[in-house]
């Protein structure tokens, strides 16, 4: 049995719904579950709707909704042509829901009202996709998510019981293997053991593949992507990229954690705790090789890879009674930083200073202010860049760093970190 996953890119239309069918026709004698995130950008549309359900912008919510529906329906009109009732009925059922829940006069909290209604982007798109393989005549069944990825209440960033988990997607998925020969499954949503639906964090869906793969102990997890496999560095930003042929669970794991965009970071570790290998391939391309993620292999492969982040901002905490910075400091530094939700991406201390550095667009740097002001002097500086490079020499640390100031350095024997102020022309 194979885990597939197709991320919104590969389902963004009608003809690439088609390719997905081609796909999986190049696997005829297989068992494959298919976990398939929303189509396009419909989950950015999602957080729009959300927004405005939560502001009590009725015309806004609405015509959000307007554009959603009208989406799914020209795919839905250019894959099934006069044979569309049954699969508008569905999604004319899930919208009819999302407009009763303006009108629902129960206030939760927002972040779960988000779950309940982002996570229905992955309900449409697995409900499309599923009728078109059977329209194709696949042998294909719909699965629920909400009903197998157990979860806590985390909402937006919900964390997965595992044994749980394990038995509800054994017993649900072996049994849809009995009679067919596709499992479909959203990716990226779970449920609470009250059954409300929560949401594993943005572009979650790999992780669901890899959640799946360890309760199933598939033979292999297999992403498909618009990429040709993971690249050592972002082709948006550097010339001459090389895809990586094959690297080890661990070097994944580590190209993903610094922010590497090509696999989920939490995807690889159930991987990598069952020995799941884990392949990236091209869905334009499918029988191109790709990349190959998988017990620690040949040292040889190794290449400098970059992993590169704009838009940061560099905050320094000095305590204002000029006291060192201690453990004490540091853990009531970190309990302010968390109490606003902060995703640290480096950090670093000296005897009066501990620095972080956090990403602009994903940190309210005014409340950050606010709540250390009392205690700490807040220095700050922003539009910076961050530079990884695994496996890095001289070389490569003089190409990245090439016309900026650099303000930060941090190196390991296998990493260098580089924070680094762009020249102003
Ligand atoms: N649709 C979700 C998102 O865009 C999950 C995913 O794509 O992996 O964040
Ligand atoms: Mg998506």
């Amino acid at each position: 049995m194979k885990v597939f996953k197709f991320g919104g890119a590969s389902v963004k239309d009608a003809d690439a719904l088609r390719n997905v069918t081609k796909i999986l026709g190049l696997f005829p004698e297989e068992k494959i579950v298919v976990v398939v995130s929303a189509m396009g950008k419909t989950t950015n549309a999602f957080e729009e709707i959300v927004l405005a359900l939560w502001n009590r912008n009725e015309d806004e919510f609405q015509a959000k909704i307007d554009e959603v529906k009208a989406f799914h329906n020209n795919i839905i009109d250019e894959l099934f042509g006069t044979k569309s009732q049954e699969i508008k009925k569905q999604l004319d059922e899930i919208i009819a829901g999302i407009q009763d829940r303006y009108f629902n006069s129960e206030r939760w909290s927002f972040n779960l009202e988000y779950d309940q209604l982002v996570s229905l982007g992955e309900v449409i798109s697995t409900s499309i996709v599923s009728e078109y393989l059977k329209s194709e005549g696949k042998k294909v069944q719909w699965t629920d998510a909400r009903k197998m990825i157990r979860t806590n209440h985390a909402y937006r960033e919900a964390e997965v019981d595992w044994p749980v988990t394990e038995k509800l997607v054994s017993s649900e998925i072996n049994t849809v293997f009995e009679e067919k020969d596709i499992a479909i499954c959203q990716g990226f949503i779970g449920h609470t053991s009250d059954g409300f639906t929560t949401t594993l964090g943005r572009e979650g869906s790999d992780f669901t593949a890899g959640i799946l793969a360890y309760c199933l102990n598939a033979e292999s997890v297999t992403i498909w992507k618009d990429v040709a496999g993971m690249l050592n560095a972002d082709p948006r930003f550097f010339e001459n990229t090389i895809k990586l042929d094959k690297i080890s669970f661990r070097e994944a794991i580590e190209l993903s954690y610094y922010g590497a965009s090509v696999i989920h970071p939490k995807t690889v570790k159930p991987l990598q705790n069952k020995g799941i290998p884990l392949y990236v391939k091209s869905f334009i391309n499918p029988l191109d090789e790709g990349t190959i993620i998988q017990e620690e292999s040949d040292k040889d492969h190794l290449v400098p890879s970059f992993i590169f982040k704009k838009n940061q901002v560099l905050l320094s905490f000095t305590p204002r009674d000029f006291s060192f910075i201690v453990e004490k400091n540091l853990s009531d530094i970190f309990n302010r930083l968390a109490r606003v939700n902060a995703k640290i991406n480096l950090m670093q201390n000296s005897a009066l200073n501990f620095s972080v550095l956090l990403d602009e667009d994903k940190s309210d740097i005014h409340k950050i202010l606010e709540i250390f002001e009392n205690t700490y002097t807040v220095k700050f500086n922003e539009h910076l860049e961050l530079v990884t490079i695994r496996h890095y020499d001289q070389k490569t640390l003089d190409f990245v760093c090439q016309d900026k100031k650099v303000l930060l350095e941090q190196k390991t024997r296998e990493t260098a970190r580089i924070v680094l102020m762009p020249s102003v022309e």
